[in-house]
């Protein structure tokens, strides 16, 4: 059988404000795990339309294709085009998950929830000839899944081949976040075998991993396990966590002994107003800048995300939120005009205050507004966003963030992961067009080398309080 499985690139792609290079970091893990369903008779073609072209000229008997909200009208162009040829299309994905109905129209057959537990029914059913118009996930297990299909990543043409998921959704329940309706219907969150994890990652040539989790830290016997596992493999990771694990327990220590060099950090906001709006509870009461100076005291560099827009957002938002990111030395920020996905609570919510502009979903990427704002108007947002976003990589502004860590290696690895990633952009485009971007995985580790603790962390560690920030 010959199966095309397609990453459709997201709208952002046609946008001028593209960045090739964010859209080259990532292979698409999530095909490759439903490849490893596939028997090895099957010609495969995975596509990732970030990093290459679609030939639309061939003709599969499968069609595999992963949707996201601002991929979705691509994605059924591309269905279309393909059931018109008389392929069987199947859809999968956040955005089915979430709309299925304007998804079905489309499909032969779609998918509801993670896929990895229903694909092997639906090969079973599609060569028994009875395959179902809706496979809905409601049993879910990592246990003893099959080696996720790796050789079918054309590796040269990310920066971070190495990436891995080793669980499933996220404790927490945050309004704006798709994780629910993803995971609805069965476990939220869950994660694979320490063994087996330990197993893949010992698979990975190199030394550095990218954890694409959401939530890296989410279960602690789990986390602890692995990072024990980890701490002889002479790894450096980066990966995602809450401010409250990270303020918690020892986890974070654990992390940065196995090699955590960066971790991903959802601030979103400093409003505890907004904070409850958004059902955000982990970062109440918390102080971000002791989740802050405890990563730092790790060596471990920290990326940020933060969103404009919430209620109680006015136009100051924007000044504080790049001052304090700068003031704190956090290395990398990504900002985010607030999106209401649908599905989520927040879209609910929004849809019945009748706060919901329009349903083009190619708009809806976090860099435009689709709803009816409050104390902000909708062209201040979108100005205060991009303003932001200049500012926070302006040269002054790395230099001050990396002059605000204590050792000079930090200061250092600040300048150049910041730098790197925002200002050398047509060394990106040169380099991803050479199709060499994993050559550059060295400089990436030696970025990420250890910062050796200072001495008195710990004292710091256990002084840490909590508050509201
Ligand atoms: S912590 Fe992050 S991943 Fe988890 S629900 Fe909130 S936004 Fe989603």
């Amino acid at each position: 059988m010959k199966v095309k499985m397609i990453l459709p690139a997201l709208a952002e792609a046609e946008s001028p404000f593209w960045r090739p290079i964010k859209y080259s970091l990532f292979p698409p893990l999530g095909l490759a795990t439903l490849a490893s369903y596939l028997s090895d008779e099957d010609e495969i073609d995975l596509i990732d339309q970030h990093v290459e072209k679609i030939d639309l000229n061939d003709n599969p008997d499968l069609v595999v294709i992963q949707v996201y909200i601002t991929n979705a009208f691509r994605s059924y162009k591309l269905a279309d085009h393909y059931r018109s040829q008389g392929a069987y299309v199947i859809l999968g994905g956040l955005h089915v998950t979430s709309l299925p109905d304007e998804a079905a129209k489309h499909a032969n057959s779609i998918f509801i929830g993670p896929g990895e537990d229903t694909f092997p029914q639906f090969l079973k059913d599609y060569k028994a000839n009875r395959p179902q118009k809706v496979y809905r996930s409601t049993q879910r297990s990592l246990i003893g899944i099959p080696p996720i299909r790796r050789d079918l990543i054309k590796r040269n043409r990310y920066l971070v081949p190495n990436s891995i998921v080793v669980t499933r959704g996220c404790p927490h329940h945050c309004d704006f976040c798709y994780k629910d309706a993803f995971f609805e219907g069965g476990k939220t969150f869950y994660t694979q075998q320490v063994d087996e994890a330990l197993a893949e990652i010992d698979l990975l040539p190199g030394k550095h991993l990218y954890f694409l989790d959401d939530h890296l830290l989410g279960n602690a016997k789990f986390a602890s396990s692995l990072f024990d596992g980890m701490k002889g493999m002479n790894r450096v990771f980066q990966g995602a966590a809450t401010i409250d694990s990270i303020l918690r327990g020892n986890l974070i220590e654990k992390a940065a002994e196995a090699g955590m060099r960066s971790v991903f950090v959802g601030f979103e906001t400093f409003s505890p107003e907004n904070l409850k709006q958004s059902n955000k509870k982990q970062n109440l009461a918390k102080s971000y800048e002791e989740a802050v100076a405890r990563l730092h005291s790790l060596g471990i560099m920290v990326n940020g995300s933060f969103v404009f827009g919430l209620d109680d957002d006015g136009p100051d938002v924007f000044k504080r939120t790049v001052d304090w990111g700068v003031k704190n030395g956090i290395t990398t920020s990504t900002y985010h005009v607030l999106t209401p996905y649908p599905g989520t609570r927040l879209f609910q919510d929004m849809e019945s205050e009748n706060r919901i502009l329009h349903r083009n979903w190619d708009l809806y990427d976090t860099r435009k507004v689709v709803y009816k704002t409050t104390k902000l108007s909708a062209s201040e947002l979108e100005d205060g966003y991009n303003w932001a976003y200049k500012e926070f990589y302006s040269w002054s502004n790395i230099l001050k963030g990396s002059f605000s860590h204590d050792s000079y290696k930090h200061k250092l690895k600040h300048l150049m992961y910041s730098g790197g990633w925002k200002k050398f952009e047509p060394l990106w485009n040169f380099i991803i067009k050479t199709k060499g971007l994993n050559q550059m995985l060295p400089l990436l580790e030696s970025i990420l080398s250890e910062v050796k603790p200072k001495k008195n962390s710990s004292s710091f560690i256990n002084s840490a309080q909590t508050t509201t920030s």
